[in-house]
């Protein structure tokens, strides 16, 4: 008989899951405390269960978990971990402390098919997306090796010398790892509510980016928990948009602005619009005036992300002084308007495309 995982059982399906096996119905909620706050990563860590029910359970079913490859800490705190899934293929989750959060960027899917030419997971294409307990499963790691290694004499050095440590959980969640969140619908929208329900992860400390699949963007708040929405802008004019993002074909930057504006945002929230400087591309003093025009009317926040280029790249970083100036034509226009320096550079963080643009 195969064993079924426990962790690809919906969590409202785990019940009669349990009442299938012949035992009684709590031992779901048990078993959902023990995997989601517990972290518990096999079905003998869960010791609330006496050893002859871990055993007999264990015949039946197991608990999957993703396989760390490789963590790599950048000089300035940022830490990149790799992960192996079931079948071999692999993905990068991103961790971004700072003094008030400790914020995860995962993937939604290995590789991605939208082909963004500024974007390295682009060029690699789709490998295939990722089930909702994968998606979950990079935050239960990540936590789990924090828990581990905030153990370690090391870290209690460090806190005992008056330092001040980020959170010791992982407090937000960015869905701007590798693959496009929106093209793994329902798997994400699956996803979320695990982590608001399960995690307790509240859904405004969640964000969630697209390069723009426009129906699905009016289709996430009827379906999904009311996160952050960034949208991949990247672009003011459609024929650059079309070159730097060919999803641009299917889904034209007015559509795009347009679902923008019908998005039904709660009171004092806004949107975010990212957009990735290429030199000579789409960072002109035409290209911000644009902006500007496109923006009216749609509650948001613009975060200018230099490009962060790697080998084989088509496109520059701009020069710091034409950054400053684009950001300062939007900033007169009282448009809120950031620059999201580099973290991770060194290692490459998310395949080297990701910055420090997690802030919303
Ligand atoms: N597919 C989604 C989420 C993942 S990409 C999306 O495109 O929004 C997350 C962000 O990384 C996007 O805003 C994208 O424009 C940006 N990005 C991709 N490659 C980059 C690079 N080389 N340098 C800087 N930002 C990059
Ligand atoms: Fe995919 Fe986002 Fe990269 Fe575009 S920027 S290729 S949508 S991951």
């Amino acid at each position: 008989m195969t064993k079924k995982n426990l962790k690809a059982v919906a969590p409202e399906e785990l019940e009669p899951f349990m009442l299938e096996l012949g035992l009684p119905g709590f031992r779901a909620d048990q078993a959902i405390h023990w995997i989601y706050e517990k972290h518990a990563q096999s079905v003998s860590e869960i010791t609330e269960f006496s050893k002859d029910l871990r055993e007999k359970l264990a015949q039946r079913v197991y608990i999957s978990n993703l396989t760390l490859l490789k963590r790599q800490v950048s000089e300035d705190g940022t830490e990149k971990f790799l992960f192996e899934l079931e079948d071999g293929e692999t993905i990068e989750s991103v961790l971004i402390p700072d003094s008030d959060r400790l914020t995860l960027c995962i993937s939604s899917q290995a590789g991605c098919m939208l082909g963004c030419r500024f974007c390295l997971t682009g060029k690699k294409g789709l490998r295939r997306n990722l089930r909702s307990h994968e998606i979950v499963d990079q935050i239960l790691s990540v936590n789990r090796a924090l828990h581990a290694s905030s153990d370690s004499p090391d870290c209690r050095v460090a806190k005992g010398m008056g330092q001040n440590p980020a959170p010791s959980k992982i407090t937000n969640i960015v869905f701007m790892g590798m693959g496009e969140p929106l093209s793994n619908f329902d798997k994400v929208v699956d996803a979320l509510w695990r982590i608001v329900k399960l995690l307790r992860i509240s859904p405004r400390r969640l964000t969630l980016s697209t390069a723009g699949i426009t129906p699905r963007i009016l289709e996430l708040p009827q379906k999904a928990p009311m996160v952050n929405l960034a949208i991949s802008l990247n672009a003011t004019t459609e024929e650059v948009r079309d070159y730097i993002m060919p999803v641009n074909k299917n889904y034209p930057l007015t559509t795009l602005l347009s679902a923008c504006r019908r998005f039904p945002l709660p009171p004092r929230r806004r949107l975010t619009f990212e957009y990735v400087l290429l030199k000579g591309v789409n960072d002109t003093t035409e290209d911000a005036k644009r902006l500007i025009g496109l923006l009216r009317g749609i509650p948001s926040k613009v975060n200018l992300i230099p490009l962060n280029p790697f080998e084989g790249s088509e496109f520059q970083r701009p020069e710091d002084q034409n950054i400053l100036k684009f950001q300062t034509i939007l900033l007169n226009e009282h448009i809120a308007a950031f620059i999201r320096q580099s973290r991770g550079r060194d290692i490459l963080a998310a395949c080297g495309q990701l910055q420090a643009r997690y802030r919303v």
